[in-house]
């Protein structure tokens, strides 16, 4: 039985720090389940002198313990640990229902075995990527050595919390780097039982610190600290154009940033089965209530087929039916809080003013308490510029636009800001690789939406949408930097 009892989940309360719960004297903040409002747990934020101290251990503990300079394959066997302690761990599973907008069932059957999984790709990496060495003189040798920065500072978003967290400090520590990791404010628990149990897989102690605290004051600390040699980041554009300008202003390091997105789902008359094609769009914009990144949130559909796809997807948008993250049976994320309600709604009346009609859906879910649980949205009669297609709205609205001819539906696709990913549906190969030629964006899905489970894939935005890559060989080898040698014999 997934199903529990919100009351009574043991919190782990704190900043975790050496491999001890620490409180400490900052503002005091308060936590709320998006389910249903109710605040369950007060923090202190982590100020600059508490972040300090924790990537001072961080900067020790990855020296004194060797970490940094173990035989990789031992690195690679503790990260397993790690994975193997997370699949079993039900209070993990709990606090990452109870806190996010993840219903128990989705965190127990995706997040939790993709979490692990993330981690063991990583565990695998730890001693295959080396260094190289270089056509010189007989008498030199020249080469690259790889080495890890030291401290990473890593900073994650509310929408998935512990995924986020393994894509981080998965590929960090098996390339031997300490890493201090600050969550999100409105989902601070799950990531301490994760470091938890990294030190019970047998990561020495001080290598993995979680602080907490807004990202003005926590974060920025954090991002501008000189021990931290590289940050590593997913959130919203507006803030990972803040911290890669503090980061050029602290020592100049090196950022990968995750960050928004405004995601076209293209589908073009010859799609294939259009009840297939109905699920695909309708997961693409509502998994996890629309707070995804990645959110397929435009469709723009060749006209041909127009209605009856929108026929079918609002057949689909009606049957959603919200429900409590902590209930077994509830399948529907809600927004994760008030204000983020507040904005979906404020983005709708802003494009209704502009002329687009509601479909289905357009409101928040009646008798669903103080959580903020929304309708799945379909908007139409839309022009380009109607904030509902500008503005990344992270709540579960699609914006309706239609094409006649494949040139008019790749111009609707082109976002001015941003370049996450992109849908494209058709079983015309040549047309599919027209499209995937043509979209600017860092990842193209044809004929499915979403990411699979091959960790080997990178992802990671063009434009506004970030820098550098999460997963993949990518991500691991961003994580160790590089030393050239000549030695004359
Ligand atoms: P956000 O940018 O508000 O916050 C993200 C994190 O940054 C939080 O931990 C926050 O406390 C911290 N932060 C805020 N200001 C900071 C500062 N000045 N210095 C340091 N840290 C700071 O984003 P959010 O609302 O938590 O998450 C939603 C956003 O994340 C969306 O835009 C979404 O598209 C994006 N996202 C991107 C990806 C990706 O892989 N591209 C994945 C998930 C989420």
């Amino acid at each position: 039985m997934l199903s529990f009892d919100p009351e009574k989940v043991s919190l782990p309360v704190g900043h975790y720090i050496n491999g001890h719960h620490i409180q400490t004297q900052g503002a005091a903040f308060a936590v709320k389940r998006p389910s249903d409002g109710k605040i369950y747990a007060t923090l202190r934020e982590a100020d600059a002198a508490d972040v300090d101290r924790a990537v001072q251990i961080a900067h020790q503990a990855v020296k004194i313990s060797g970490w940094a300079g173990c035989a990789p394959r031992e690195r690679g066997r503790v990260l397993r640990r790690w994975a193997d302690l997370i699949e079993q761990d039900s209070l993990l599973a709990q606090l990452e229902a109870l806190g996010s907008t993840r219903p128990v069932s989705d965190v127990v059957q995706h997040e939790i075995p993709f979490t692990a999984e993330a981690i063991r790709f990583y565990a695998e990496c730890a001693d295959k990527y080396s260094g190289d060495l270089f056509p010189t003189r007989d008498s030199s040798l020249g080469m690259l050595i790889t080495e890890p920065y030291g401290v990473i500072g890593a900073i994650t978003p509310w929408n998935f919390p512990l995924s986020m967290a393994s894509w981080k400090c998965g590929p960090a520590l098996a390339a031997g780097n300490a890493v201090v990791l600050k969550p999100s404010e409105l989902t601070p628990f799950s990531t301490v039982r994760m470091a938890e149990l990294a030190v019970q897989a047998g990561l020495p102690a001080g290598v993995l610190n979680i602080v907490q605290g807004s990202g003005a004051v926590t974060g920025h600390a954090l991002v501008t600290h000189p021990l931290v040699r590289k940050v590593s980041f997913t959130g919203s554009t507006v803030t990972g154009a803040r911290i890669m300008s503090d980061a050029a202003q602290h020592g100049m390091k090196p950022v990968t940033l995750e960050l928004g997105g405004k995601s076209p789902q293209l589908v073009f008359d010859d799609a294939g089965d259009i009840d297939v094609v109905a699920q695909r769009i309708l997961r693409g914009f509502t998994a996890n209530g629309g707070q995804a990144c990645v959110a397929g949130t435009r469709l723009i559909v060749q006209r041909a087929i127009a209605a009856p796809l929108l026929d079918r997807l609002t057949v689909l948008c009606r049957s959603v039916q919200p429900g409590v993250t902590w209930d077994g049976d509830s399948r529907y994320a809600p927004l994760i809080d008030e204000r983020q309600g507040n904005k979906v709604a404020s983005v709708i009346a802003a494009a209704k003013a502009q002329g687009a009609e509601v479909l289905v859906g357009g409101e928040r879910f009646a008798d669903t308490a103080e959580g903020w649980f929304w309708q799945p949205t379909l908007l139409c009669n839309l022009a380009q510029d109607n904030p509902a297609v500008q503005q990344e709205i992270f709540g579960p609205v699609l914006t309706v636009q239609t094409f006649e001819e494949e040139e008019e539906g790749l111009r609707l696709a082109a976002h001015e800001i941003y370049g996450l990913c992109a849908g494209v549906h058709t079983l015309s190969l040549p047309r599919a690789l027209r499209a995937m030629r043509a979209i600017e964006a860092g990842t193209v899905w044809i004929n499915r939406y979403g990411r699979s489970g091959d960790f080997i894939i990178p992802t990671g935005g063009f434009l506004g949408s970030g820098i550098g890559k999460d997963l993949g060989r990518q991500a691991f080898q961003a994580c160790q930097r590089q030393k050239s040698v000549l030695i004359d014999f």
